[in-house]
């Protein structure tokens, strides 16, 4: 398990009761690194992928490498005020309040096929809203890829049932 042995887990953060998978652990070591993206990587080859969006901010950090290996662009989601041009946003729920993601509407030509990337899915309020802003300038979205799927907190279930296709290199319970 090269990739699940290398993610450390945080009790009680950032709140109480949370155990939190921290990726950190994985990104500094070369092999971990290496097999993660290489495995994503793989995955898509044939997949005819246009563009990779990454999720601010650890999803940069997967989706970057990935797109270079796959030989096609990187676009950026964002917390709100961060993209300089012309942006749509959307708003979603999280335990406590809410927050926003934004792209740019220039980003994606219609019909592009996407591929979704972050580090983790949990409830997938997240990656939920980050379909919502792909779809609104037409993207076709291929996959929703992560390194960690947390299966109890139903955020795959969430996905599949709203037709998005979900894919992660490991999970934990
Ligand atoms: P969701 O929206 O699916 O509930 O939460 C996923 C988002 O929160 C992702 O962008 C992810 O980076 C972050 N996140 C939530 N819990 C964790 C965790 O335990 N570890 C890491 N690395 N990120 C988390």
């Amino acid at each position: 398990m090269p990739i699940k042995s290398r993610i450390r887990t945080i009790p009680h953060y950032p709140h109480e009761g949370i155990m939190f998978r921290d990726v950190t652990t994985l990104l500094k070591d070369a092999v971990g690194l290496r097999t993660t993206i290489q495995e994503i990587v793989n995955r898509y080859r044939t997949s005819n992928i246009d563009i990779v969006v990454g999720i601010e901010s650890r999803g940069f950090i997967i989706g970057a490498p990935v797109a270079y290996a796959l030989g096609v662009g990187f676009v950026p989601i964002r917390k709100p005020g961060k993209l300089p041009a012309e942006t749509i946003g959307c708003d979603y729920q999280l335990e406590y309040g809410s927050d926003r993601i934004e792209i740019h509407t220039d980003a994606i030509r219609k019909g592009e096929r996407i591929l979704l990337v972050d580090d983790l899915i949990a409830t997938g309020g997240t990656m939920e809203a980050a379909v919502k802003l792909i779809q609104e300038i037409g993207g076709e979205i291929i996959e929703c890829c992560f390194v960690v799927d947390l299966p109890e907190v139903g955020g795959r279930d969430r996905l599949e049932k709203q037709g998005q296709k979900v894919f992660a290199l490991c999970q934990f319970e």
